[in-house]
């Protein structure tokens, strides 16, 4: 077989790709390299997701390196992370957690970090905030918050919605299909991708509240509840609540699909807040507010479909 000299303008492109990929000069900065600040439950899924695509994964948590991915390098500080990539990936609680790692890495001595891909739902002020202060440190900030649950970040159907400017967007693209195979670019400024995910949220908020009253009447009034889940899933009433989280956790009393309810009444709350600030109408929302509250406080931190119990008074 013959084989053919490249020509050497091609050689020379590879040799100074190559190098901006190490030096983190240009394109994606050391690409393939990868930081992840946050691995609790959704946290710790994303990762390993990137350890699967075939990246250099260096995460971070508060509490430690329990959860980071095997085949993950841990490190003690955000600093650290910050100096070792250009690309660094945040699943935290809020938006306090997130502001407070953007100012760690703001603070790092030698950062390499030029983008942070924020999937925390932390609402659209709070996504506003924190793009403009890694702004002023010339990093940009790539608003992408998740939803699919823990289940759907494993099988990687998790959505992920994202907002910002093209050239953070593109920069970060490798890294945004490293952490699931559906993506959907929903606006052009840091915060508009948090409005959609609110809006989700609340969605998905009000309709497991909803369906609980539900099949506690149906409970009542003699019905069965896989009776009841099969008739509403060919029905008008059948959601995410009647198709996935009651067959799955509720009727099998596992209630461990991986989300807190304290981080789903945030939601409700911080979906609140920007409905107020728009001025919009929020009868509905007011009232799924009061109940994931009331759930919230009674039970902190339950798993979110333990609401149906709840909710039931059993
Ligand atoms: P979690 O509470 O399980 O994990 C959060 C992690 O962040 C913890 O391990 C904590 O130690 C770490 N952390 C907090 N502050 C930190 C800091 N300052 N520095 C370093 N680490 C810090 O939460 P989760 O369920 O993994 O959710 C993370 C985010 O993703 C939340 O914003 C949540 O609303 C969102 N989300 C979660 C799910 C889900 O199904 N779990 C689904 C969609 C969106």
């Amino acid at each position: 077989m013959m084989f053919r000299r490249a020509p050497f303008s091609f050689v020379m492109r590879r040799v100074v790709e190559q190098t901006r990929e190490l030096d983190g000069r240009g394109g994606e900065p050391r690409a393939g390299r990868v930081g992840f600040v946050g691995l609790g439950n959704m946290g710790s899924v994303l990762a390993g997701n990137l350890v699967g695509a075939g990246r250099t994964v260096v995460t971070h948590d508060a509490l430690g390196a329990g959860r980071s991915p095997e085949g993950a390098v841990h490190v003690p500080e955000v600093a650290e992370v910050a100096r070792r990539v250009g690309v660094l990936v945040l699943s935290l609680p809020d938006g306090a957690a997130s502001e407070q790692v953007a100012r760690e890495i703001l603070a790092a001595p030698g950062r390499l970090v030029r983008y942070v891909v924020d999937t925390s739902t932390i609402g659209p002020a709070a996504a506003r905030t924190v793009a403009g202060l890694l702004a002023g440190g010339g990093i940009g900030y790539v608003d992408a918050p998740v939803s699919g649950g823990v289940a759907g970040a494993r099988a990687r159907t998790l959505t992920v919605m994202y907002a910002g400017d093209g050239d953070a967007c593109s920069a970060v693209e490798g890294v945004l299909a490293g952490l699931s195979d559906r993506r959907r670019r929903v606006g052009d400024r840091p915060g508009m991708a948090q409005a959609l995910k609110l809006a989700n949220n609340f969605l998905s908020a009000t309709a497991l509240a909803a369906t609980s009253e539900a099949v506690a009447f149906g409970l009542a009034a003699g019905l069965d509840m896989a009776t009841m889940l099969d008739v509403l899933n060919e029905s008008s009433g059948r959601s995410a609540a009647t198709e996935d989280k009651f067959p799955a956790h509720v009727l099998t009393g596992r209630y461990a699909a991986g989300f807190a309810n304290s981080l789903m009444e945030k939601d409700v709350r911080l979906y609140l807040r920007a409905v107020a600030e728009q001025g919009g109408p929020a009868a509905i929302g007011e009232a799924a507010g009061i109940v994931w509250g009331r759930f919230a406080r009674a039970e902190p931190g339950a798993d979110f479909t333990r609401i149906f119990p709840f909710v039931d008074g059993s």
